[in-house]
């Protein structure tokens, strides 16, 4: 069975096409500058196809998803026969809300869900049923599931996901924490069940998903029982442009100070805050890492902040859970940043972990970071979302 798995954004669609015998990549590739003129760079992932990078129309998201098709199926940089050969797609869809709690199969009702949750994220879902609608047109029936960012994250009890509003706020409103990056969560999760040799149902697992955008989960018996994002991605741990934890009444004061409009201070908020707003150097971990190496304070500052947040989050769901079986580190500082794992490892001493330091300075696979003797277990995971959607595509779609 082969799945086509998207990832359709306002302007942009990245996909990759996976052979889920072996689950292998076949081909990859992102669509950009969709309705402003339009790059595709397709990449085939099998010997001896070349890849196509170039300029092409896109106006809409269905010459996209026919410009893919196209490249897919072609003798010189195709890796299948034809459409046919597609048997499924899988579309990650950001917001699902209280309605979604785990992957579906799309009907028009679960179209008309999605966009109920819009309100929840205003730039992504319309992107997604876009990215839905335009493989209707092209694919015509080939069944088609949503596999949601925030589904994994519904099992968080009432305790962990309130805010303290009033409460009509949350029953008319549905303002709540909802939390994202589930799926990249969930693989990390259910993979660190199989390095520990473990039933995941036994273990206490604090995942931290470290990336352009950064949230940690705890994942109690591999339900997730609470997590740093919150209603929006914008809150909880400072991250590369975004705020994170913020005090409501030093935006009201900054608003008032500068006569910022909200809608002028939540773009200071999600893109010029986080470690590029402290350091002013960049957003990105390598630069500040070199920046703080040659002495720039601010760098070094804002490195230490991220630092300080992921371990008192990690530390406040060791308390929640009782206790911990193992930490994860994923996503691009997770999985690339030896200096930041060590830097949040070693608030961890309280836990009994201690972490191999010829081990930490691998790259690019499942490792176990943590000495054998360690306590809690360190563990670093590539993660892996699009393969999350492809298994839960094939799942439903073979059970239909
Ligand atoms: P992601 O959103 O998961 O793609 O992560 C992207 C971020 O990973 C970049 O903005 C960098 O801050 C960070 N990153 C990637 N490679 C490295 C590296 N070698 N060292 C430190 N940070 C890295």
């Amino acid at each position: 069975m082969k799945i086509l798995v998207i990832n359709a954004g306002s302007s942009s669609l990245k996909y990759q096409l996976i052979d889920m015998e072996g689950e292998k990549v076949l081909a990859k590739g992102l669509c950009e500058r969709i309705g402003i003129d339009g790059h595709l760079k397709h990449s085939p992932l099998v010997e001896g196809k070349p890849v196509f990078d170039e300029n092409i129309s896109l106006p809409t998201h269905s010459e996209a998803i026919a410009a893919v098709i196209d490249k897919l199926t072609s003798k010189e940089y195709g890796v299948v026969a034809s459409m046919s050969e597609i048997n499924a797609v899988g579309h990650r869809v950001v917001h699902g809300g209280e309605e979604f709690s785990s992957s579906v199969l799309i009907d028009d009702e679960v179209i008309k869900g999605i966009e109920n949750c819009t309100p929840f994220a205003p730039l992504h879902n319309p992107a997604n049923i876009t990215g839905i609608e335009a493989c209707k047109k092209v694919m015509g029936g080939v069944p088609q599931v949503a596999v949601f960012d925030t589904a994994f994250h519904q099992t968080i009890p009432g305790k962990a996901f309130m805010y303290a509003l009033p409460y009509e706020f949350y029953e008319n409103d549905k303002i709540r924490r909802y939390g994202f990056h589930g799926t990249s969560h969930r693989y990390v999760s259910s993979r660190a069940a199989e390095m520990l040799g473990k039933p995941i149902e036994s273990l206490k697992l604090v995942s931290c998903h470290m990336g352009n955008g950064s949230s940690v989960c705890a994942i109690d018996g591999g339900k997730s029982v609470d997590t740093s994002m919150g209603f929006t991605p914008l809150v909880g741990l400072p991250m590369g442009t975004r705020c994170g934890q913020m005090d409501m009444g030093a935006v009201q004061f900054l608003m008032n100070k500068y006569g910022y409009s909200i809608d002028e201070m939540l773009n200071i908020l999600n893109k010029k805050s986080g470690v590029l707003g402290i350091s002013g150097v960049s957003s990105d971990f390598r630069d500040l890492d070199e920046a703080a190496s040659k002495g720039n304070e601010r760098a070094a500052l804002a490195l230490d902040v991220f630092h300080y947040w992921v371990a008192k989050t990690v530390g406040g769901y060791v308390a929640a859970m009782n206790g911990v079986d193992a930490i994860i580190f994923t996503a691009g500082i997770g999985e690339n940043s030896k200096g930041t794992r060590a830097a949040i490892c070693e608030y961890f001493g309280y836990l009994g972990c201690t972490v191999d330091p010829e081990q930490n300075s691998k790259r690019g696979e499942d490792l176990f970071i943590s000495t054998p003797d360690s306590k809690v277990k360190l563990l670093v995971i590539p993660t892996n979302e699009e393969l999350v959607i492809a298994r839960d595509t094939k799942d439903i779609v073979t059970a239909k």
